[in-house]
Order: C-alpha cells, then structure tokens, then sequence
C-alpha cells in the first residue's frame, strides 16, 4: 500500500517548504523506501514556462519537457529523481482538464463544481503518479500559505485523502515560521500556532509540526507547539539555519524526524548510513581553495533566477575541493559604462548563462568578448551559447552586424535564427524545443574529454539555434562544434580549442548536475577555473 505524506507551510511563504519535503524524502530513501515528490503550485498559470523567471525564480525543465517549478529541482538534487511533468500540479492545470472534459461532455448534464470535481481531479492526478511510479511513498508539498484562497481546494482533496486511504496511509507535515524578537531574543510561536488554527479549520489536523527558526527552538516553543498544536512532543521538530541546506536532511534526522515518520506510517526501513551524502557534504564545506567567478545575466538581483545554475557550479565545487563565489554582474552595466568590462580581470571564469530578449544581450557580448581575448575560462548555457557564435561571427569572421534574429530581427548576418518549427508558434506555452534530446558528440575534442561519451542526452529549452547558412564559416575561421543532434540538423556543443576552457552548449548541463555527480560542463569550467588560478598550464580534465 502507498503512503501518502502532505507538507503545508505557515505563516509565510519561502519558508523552506521544499528543503523540508526533499529532506523527508532524502531520511526515506536512506531507509531504504523508494520515493517520488509532487509539487502543488495553486497559481492558475498551466505550468511555470510562462513565468518571469526575476519574479517567480528559474524555470526547471524536466526530462520529459515539463516546465516546472524550481522545487522540482530540489527534489530532483536532493534525491537524485529524474521527475516528470506531471509531478508538478498547477490550478491552471486542473481546471484546464476538467472544463476540456465538460467540453467534451464527460459530465453527463451535471453541474460542474469545485467539490467534487475539482477535488476529484487533483486526487486523482496525485493518485496516478503514485500508481506510475510505483513507489512505497509519495510526497506532496502543497504551495503557498494555508489560508490562501487559491490554495482551498488542494487542501480539501488531501483532507479527503486520508479518509479515503486511512490514518495509517497519511501523514501531514505543517512547516512554519518561528521568529525570533531582535529585542528579547524570544521565539515566538503564535504564529506558528495561528497558521495551525487555519489549517484546522480546513479540517487537516497537522501529525507533525516543523518550525522553520534561524536557530534551533528551546524546550518553551516545543513546549508550547505541541500542546497548541495537539500533538506530543516528539512530533514537533525544528529546521534551524545551517551552512548548506544539504545539511538539512541530517539535522532533522538527528532530532529523530525519519524514525518518527517510519513510525507513524508502519513502514520498517533499515538503518540510514548516510554515507555518500555526508561525503559530498564534507567536500562543499571544507574546500581548499577558493575560485570567484562572474555571472553576467539579466536576473542578476534575484539568485533564485539562476538556481540550478548555482548549485550545478556548488557540485562541480565540492568535486574539485573549491568554494565558488558567484558574482551577480547586471549585464546592463557594460553596455551604459564599456569601462567597467574590466573588472571582470579580477574573476578566474566568465559564465553566461540562459536568457531572453535584448536587454543586456550587448553587455553579455562584451563579457564573452573579454573572456576570449583574455584567455578567462568561459561557460556558455543557451543564451550564453548562442551569443558567444554571436561574438564569433562579428569579431573574427568579420560578420559585421551579425546577431540572432532574437535581437535584431533586421540584422545582415542572421547566425543564430529561429528554429524552423519555431516559426509558425503563436501560443508561447509548452511550445519551445523542451526536455531530453539527444547530442552525437566528436571524438577528439574538449567535449568528448569532459562527457567520455558518444552519445548524451541533455535538457533543452530554446527556440533560436545556429543558423545552418553560417556553420562553415564560423569552422573555417577555427569554431569547433563538437556536439550536435543525431540527425545532424542542429548545432549543440562549440568550443575554442586553442584556447585555456571556452565552452558553451546550447542544452542546461545544470539540470541534470547532482550532489556528488556534478555535470561534466560545469565540472570543466570550474576545474579550468582552478587549474588557470594555480597557474597551470592546461586543464587535465
Ligand atoms: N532566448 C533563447 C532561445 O529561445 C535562449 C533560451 C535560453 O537561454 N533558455 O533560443
């Protein structure tokens, strides 16, 4: 029998719901159990793909194309899981397929409503990916705030859940903030214990209880938790701040979270070790060295746009024995004053990374430019990609005025156009090229080093590509494309071989990088990054 768990948050959001829900399923699978995580975002967008990514963080692509939410991400980190789209659930989503089959008549006559068909439809979307997965337990954290309208009838189909497969079957997880007065120094629980009332009143009494607090809570706000929240003390548990939130997953096992949850739910797991995760753990908090590197983006106010990003760099880290620092740069920056570009001396690597639109798309240039011509290690993900063929093009082939006709749609020198399936797309919605394709890789080449594979497969999420017209002047003048789809259609992987690491994909590597198996492209760079700073001569890969 499946086990459903069901994490809710409180009180505000970002409050650490996702670390929580990748950590229970991390003290799960340390157990033993196989596990699986779904994401409620009660939004009425149909996926995350329409989302600005400076408004609402990264979208996360999965393998099979869904353009989730970054929790997916996390889980996927965290559990080493390679989810689909539909372990993302959105109300858009929901409703979208409700009133498709009230279109279609499946109704029969009846009036269509929010109970039962609204909730009928989200159990049995959790039910199904329960049924595909075939795992021991499904873990389903439901976004948002408990008291959010959008949020009532995700809440009400999982109140429904346990009636329906039993006490024995589900389990609720409540995480909510516990601040601390600045003045006093006092937690205060209240409204922890307000956001609990809210979800009573909803019908869901919480089995367990985690408060999100900067430090770890005393016996008083225990005390206090369990008896406002009707439940022993055991069950209420504390993620405090720690140096890498892959820690989380420890600290709240060692307050005897796993073995509670085991407990509650009559599951009989073996005995966490702990072992490989506690190694990556070590390597990301005691590294050797230090490496600084540059992100020039769009997003750059909010690291939350670039999060995959981020760790992808963190992993490759660990596996290196290196800190990465990442610097935000505002890509704007160089265009309004060219001057500054110099800064970007004081970096062991230069990363550009996804993006759309022409804002900043120059200063982005500038920064591939000063990588190539200073020899700084250089990584290119997409966007980042496809304007390193743009600096190519203008600054060695000539090719004055090249772009991508993302940017200039009047430009002479069109290197980087619109896929031709792309052309007639008029919904933006799940319609660019998404998810896993495959990637032919050439031997011999930095590419065929860092994969020591023939063939990957890799995340996409694009609509413009190298434009076939240029390839072979851009190989003339001495670019490598050293990765490209089977069919031999599209570009994918180029590289400057006479250069210290230049590098770029049009695919994510960052989407696939796990704690302890970092990506082979940001494992490259950051070891490129290292080897340049220790003065050696060339990277050995
Ligand atoms: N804007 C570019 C495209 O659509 C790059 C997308 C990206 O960086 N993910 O092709």
């Amino acid at each position: 029998m499946v086990k459903y768990i069901f994490v809710t948050g409180g009180v505000l959001s970002s409050v650490g719901k996702g670390v929580v829900t990748s950590s229970i399923g991390k003290m799960l699978q340390e157990r033993g159990f196989s596990v699986t995580v779904i994401k409620i975002d009660p939004y009425v967008n149909v996926d995350a793909g329409t989302m600005n990514p400076y408004i609402h963080g990264e979208v996360f692509v999965t393998e099979d194309g869904g353009e989730t939410d970054l929790d997916l991400g996390w889980y996927e980190r965290f559990l080493d899981l390679n989810l689909n789209k539909e372990n993302n659930i959105t109300t858009g989503s929901i409703y979208q397929s409700v009133i498709d089959k009230e279109r279609r008549g499946d109704f029969l006559g009846r009036c269509v409503q929010i109970v039962p068909h609204i909730t009928d439809e989200i159990k049995y979307r959790i039910r199904s990916v329960a049924e595909k997965s075939g795992v021991d337990v499904v873990l389903t954290e439901c976004g948002g705030t408990v008291g959010d309208i959008e949020g009532l009838p995700f809440l009400e189909a999982i109140r429904q859940m346990r009636i329906e497969e039993g006490f024995d079957n589900t389990l609720y997880v409540h995480v909510a903030l516990v601040p601390i007065l600045d003045v006093t120094g006092e937690m205060k629980t209240k409204p922890l214990q307000h956001s609990v009332n809210e979800l009573r009143r909803i019908g869901i009494q919480p089995d367990i209880i985690v408060a999100r607090c900067s430090k770890m809570i005393d016996a008083e706000a225990v005390r206090k938790i369990a008896l406002f929240g009707t439940i022993p003390k055991e069950a209420v548990f504390c993620s405090y701040n720690v140096p890498t939130i892959y820690l989380v997953p420890q600290k709240l096992d060692e307050q005897g979270m796993g073995d509670y949850i085991c407990r509650r739910l009559k599951l009989r797991g073996k005995k966490p070790s702990w072992k490989t995760w506690n190694a990556f753990v070590e390597s990301l908090l005691n590294p050797k060295y230090e490496i600084k590197v540059a992100l020039v983006g769009k997003y750059a106010g909010l690291s939350d746009s670039y999060v995959s990003m981020n760790e992808a760099l963190r992993h490759a880290g660990a596996k290196c024995g290196v800190k990465v620092t990442i610097d935000y740069i505002e890509a704007e920056v160089f265009e309004e004053s060219p001057g500054d570009i110099e800064s970007l001396k004081n970096y062991d690597g230069i990363f550009v990374p996804y993006g759309f639109g022409p804002r900043g798309s120059e200063g982005k240039i500038m920064a591939i430019n000063y990588a190539r011509t200073h020899d700084i290690p250089f990584l290119g993900i997409c966007f980042g990609f496809q304007l390193a063929v743009v600096e190519f093009a203008r600054n060695i082939c000539g090719l004055k005025g090249a772009n991508s006709t993302e940017l200039d749609p009047d430009t002479p020198h069109p290197v980087i156009d619109l896929m031709p399936e792309q052309r007639n797309v008029k919904y933006k919605g799940a319609t660019m090229r998404l998810g896993g394709h495959e990637i032919v890789i050439k031997e011999g080449t930095l590419a065929y080093k860092l994969y020591n594979s023939r063939r990957i497969v890799e995340r996409h999420r694009h609509r413009w590509e190298v434009n076939p017209k240029y390839w072979k002047v851009l190989e003339d003048n001495g670019l490598v494309f050293s990765g490209s789809s089977p069919d031999g259609r599209r570009k994918e992987i180029l590289e400057l071989p006479d250069k210290y690491f230049f590098f770029a994909s049009q695919f994510h590597g960052e989407f696939k990088s796990r704690p302890g198996k970092p990506d082979p492209e940001y494992y490259g760079f950051v070891k490129s990054c290292l080897d340049r700073k220790l003065g050696k001569p060339r990277p050995e890969l």
